[in-house]
């Protein structure tokens, strides 16, 4: 696997972040700015100075060179590019070496400052003597319909400060409200995609999750993701049993169910406060505000406000008449009107600023939510912002995020892949193997979760191995998500991803790996992780199909008629059965029709007549799958 992009480890973060997992920036940013070429006799050459990206137009001319030349060089590191392409500084500067030339050391342009800044903006909040307590920024998370979003209007609404009820509320992405003099900052949008989108950005906004779970209806597969991504995130979270007015509220069973999951209540011994509340009722509110305020004592929530601002955007759009907008949250600092600010590939002096009641406000402090006006463009939910001194300086550094974010959009975010964890083990730059596992039934569920905990005891040398998440039934969109954001591989025993799923995982290109021997399974894990062999064969989708009805022909075989979901059928594809996202047959094709005639292959959005070898069980509302083999080069 040529890439050398792989170097870039921290890019998926975000600019402005190291980022813990992974060893990032092994000295993969490049930041300086100068396009600096010298131009001497090309016998003796001086160094050359290389930016943080540039085309391979742009390339070939600081070398000297032709494009042609340049791009043969990146052939050989396994990039396909052509002249427009954008490259960055480790693969320019391969290139250049390629070629005969030295480069010269980065220089620590405007990036590195941001970037340093920022992480010891962070790290300072920890030692810094002016850190003071601030809000803790809380998030609400949980299964749909369990009342995430009337709790969230509960508590705003029984809690605006004295003097502000009757205000105008507006919705923009983040509240505060106030209890006991102190104050708590939420953010509006529930559910775990905003959560995971921001995660996934690089970005941490949350310090508190709340768990939202329905008394009467228990833990559901959402609850369960959130729970994942909350564990995977290292967020403290707060459980709030909702809906306890219900006659058939039983919070004891859900605290039973949460315990399996190890979310242990803490009266029970655990170290997870929960609350039972009723969003309805308005019942329980304040005992759930003050855990939240417990819960932000405990971690020591500060940060300095008397400095320049930074943060995290958390919502952004163009307004017709106001232009872009942006709902931020300080992190730390103080943000003023009138500031000049970078907020992701943007900029711009902020005009105005409005708080979560619509009132024009000039500053906000650590964890407050506010709306700026002023930028030049939209950024995105998840992008950081910073205060500058300097107009230029903020345009400057917009600039080269924007820059860096066309090359990242060329390279894409490059989850790990099993057969590269190989090369990674050698490059020292893995020392985990995330794992999200799905399987068909409870009992493999375990075993399997057993058997690679040991795996993981044995393994002396490579990497360890975590499990993310488990659970049975199909590969879901959200495992994807969830795999995509923190990096892991989704292994599959006797599951399959629905179609849903196989469309994010092809997007997002997350490996999924599918066993259906739980040695197999095993034995690919270990090679990966001990860094001794690299899989060698992986089915490749053809296509989806679905069984829309069964015939029995003369003979007592059945065939099926198929309608194509996605993809193409081919007669040599092997076909594999999954009904509600189980294993019940893997196969080849006996025969594939058009009306009467055979074909050789059939596309999405046409239907057909399918008998399957040794196989006379399908019914209707199965889905197929169709793949072949191929084989994988070895890392
Ligand atoms: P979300 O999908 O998690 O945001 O759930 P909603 O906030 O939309 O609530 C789903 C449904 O549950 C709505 O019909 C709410 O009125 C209802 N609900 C929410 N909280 C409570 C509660 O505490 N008690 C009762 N009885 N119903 C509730």
């Amino acid at each position: 696997m040529a890439n050398t992009f792989q170097s870039r480890g921290g890019t998926r973060r975000g600019p402005a972040r190291g980022g813990k997992g992974g060893r990032g920036g092994k000295g993969g940013r490049g930041g300086a700015r100068t396009v600096a070429v010298r131009r001497t006799a090309p016998v003796v050459r001086e160094p050359v100075t290389l930016p943080a990206v540039m085309s391979v137009a742009e390339l070939s001319e600081m070398l000297q060179t032709t494009g042609i030349e340049v791009i043969k060089e990146l052939m050989k590191l396994g990039i396909m590019a052509n002249v427009n392409q954008q490259v960055d500084y480790d693969t320019a500067a391969k290139v250049a070496v390629a070629l005969g030339w030295e480069t010269n050391a980065r220089e620590n342009g405007v990036v590195e400052r941001a970037t340093a800044d920022f992480e010891s903006r962070k790290a300072e909040a920890e030692t810094d003597p002016n850190a003071q307590a601030r809000p803790p920024v809380v998030t609400i998370m949980g299964h749909v319909d369990h009342g995430k979003t009337k709790l969230l209007d509960a508590i705003r609404s029984a809690n605006v400060a004295e003097g502000e009820a009757g205000g105008i509320t507006q919705h923009i992405g983040a509240y505060q409200v106030e209890t006991q003099g102190r104050k708590v900052t939420f953010l509006d949008t529930p559910g775990h995609e905003a959560f995971t989108a921001m995660r996934a950005r690089g970005a941490q906004a949350t310090d508190i999750a709340i768990l939202v779970v329905a008394a009467d209806d228990g833990v559901m597969p959402t609850t369960r993701e959130a729970v994942a991504h909350i564990k995977s995130a290292h967020v403290p979270m707060v459980v709030a049993i909702n809906k306890i007015d219900l006659p058939a509220a039983n919070p004891d069973r859900v605290k039973q169910q949460l315990s399996e999951l190890e979310v242990v209540p803490e009266e029970w011994g655990g170290d997870v406060p929960v609350v039972e509340v009723s969003a309805r009722e308005k019942l329980g509110l304040d005992d759930l505000l003050e855990v939240l305020l417990l819960v932000a004592d405990v971690n020591e929530l500060k940060a300095n406000p008397h400095k320049p601002a930074n943060g995290i955007v958390i919502e952004a759009k163009v307004d017709r008449a106001r232009g872009p907008v942006a709902t931020v949250l300080v992190q730390s600092g103080t943000l003023n009107l009138r500031d000049v600010v970078v907020a992701g590939g943007t900029w711009g002096r902020i005009k105005a600023m409005y708080d979560d009641r619509g009132k024009r406000v000039r500053r906000a402090e650590p964890s407050y939510p506010v709306e700026i006006l002023g930028l030049v463009d939209v950024p995105q939910a998840g992008d950081t912002f910073q205060s500058f001194d300097d107009e230029k300086e903020a345009r400057e550094l917009a600039d080269t995020r924007q820059a860096r974010a066309r090359v990242a959009a060329i390279v894409g975010d490059r989850p790990v892949k099993l057969t590269e964890l190989y090369n990674q083990v050698q490059e020292g730059t893995t020392e985990e193997l995330r794992v999200i596992l799905k399987a068909d039934v409870q009992g493999s569920l375990g075993a399997i979760q057993q058997a690679l905990l040991k795996l993981n005891e044995d393994t002396e040398q490579g990497v360890s191995l975590s499990i993310q998440f488990s659970g049975t039934g199909a590969i879901s969109e959200s495992d994807v998500n969830l795999a995509s954001t923190t990096r892991a591989i989704i292994i599959g025993f006797n599951v399959r991803p629905d179609v849903a799923a196989k469309r994010a995982a092809d997007a997002t290109g997350v490996d999924i790996r599918f066993y259906t021997i739980i040695y197999n399974l095993l034995d690919e894990v270990r090679s990966a992780m001990t860094g001794l062999l690299a899989p060698i064969f992986q089915d490749v989708t053809d296509g989806y199909a679905e069984v829309r009805n069964t015939f029995k022909i003369p003979g007592g075989d059945v065939v099926a008629g198929l309608y194509v979901l996605d993809g193409r059928i081919t007669r040599n594809s092997k076909a594999r059965v999954l009904r509600s996202g189980t294993v019940m047959h893997e196969g080849g094709i006996r025969s594939l029709k058009r009306f009467k005639d055979d074909v050789r292959e059939v596309a999405a959005g046409y239907e057909c007549g399918l008998g399957l070898d040794a196989f006379n069980d399908l019914q209707n509302g199965d889905q197929i799958e169709f793949f072949h083999r191929e084989e994988v080069a070895r890392g």
